[in-house]
């Protein structure tokens, strides 16, 4: 494994894990003013936060925890049938300040970092592109990180993640076009396909959901309202045969 410079916090498991342990990488937006502050919010040991990686404005990449260890990144999560993903993932952390402080778009530094070093553990664990996500997908009642700029799209052509084939002209005119009742049970069944897990009953509980779905695959709009976009994206990725 390549080595990157090491920037050790104190938050992890003390048990080591193995490497077929590692199913999942999750993307993470810092969520802060600077970089410094970020830094040591994940190494300071009250915080009880923290990361495998951290990739800096600079595109250059720390590592926080070593990977056969168990880091504090993910929290009260789950995707598919799997919960409590931090034992089985490894978490990025990408410098950019987010929601709370003017969210800009991630540097082309910082999104070649992501390749190179996503591309790498994919390799060395032998993560599926479908288990790439970020924070909202796993989080959504809590989360909005990496949020509607991460490059999701750009990273599907370096063969990371996942991404739907359809015309972006062709989207634009079904997007805000009411679905039918019927459709609206169908899209339910297509997100769990997909993997969100979630109770479709609770309306709060579907609303996240719907917006982690298009901050991840529909990003021009996020506003947890089901259109004929969002029901013709999801079908688009169900047929993919990744899952
Ligand atoms: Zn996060």
């Amino acid at each position: 494994m390549t080595k990157f410079k090491n920037f050790y916090s104190p938050n992890f498991d003390q048990i080591k894990r193995r490497n077929s342990n590692i199913k999942y990488l999750i993307y993470h937006y810092t969520g802060m003013k600077s970089e410094k502050s970020a830094l040591k919010r994940l190494c300071d040991a009250r915080s009880k936060v923290s990361c495998h990686y951290f990739i800096k404005k600079s595109g250059e990449i720390l590592q926080i925890v070593p990977d056969r260890y168990i880091s504090w990144h993910a929290g009260k999560s789950c995707w598919k049938k799997d919960n409590m993903l931090n034992k089985s993932s490894i978490g990025i952390e990408i410098h950019n300040s987010g929601h709370s402080f003017n969210y800009t778009k991630f540097n082309n530094n910082q999104i070649v970092s992501i390749k190179i070093l996503s591309n790498l553990l994919m390799k060395q664990y032998r993560i599926k592109r479908h288990n790439i996500l970020g924070h909202s997908d796993i989080s959504p009642d809590r989360k909005k990180d990496p949020g509607e700029k991460f490059p999701w799209q750009k990273l599907n052509s370096y063969k990371i993640g996942i991404w739907h084939s359809l015309d972006s002209r062709l989207l634009q005119k079904l997007r805000n076009r009411k679905i039918i009742k019927n459709q609206y049970k169908i899209f339910i069944k297509f997100l769990k396909k997909i993997g969100f897990n979630f109770n479709a009953q609770n309306k709060n509980n579907l609303k996240y959901t719907v917006k982690a779905f298009q901050r991840h695959f529909r990003p021009q709009i996020i506003n947890g309202k089901i259109d004929m976009e969002c029901f013709e994206i999801a079908k688009n990725l169900c047929k993919k045969r990744l899952y």
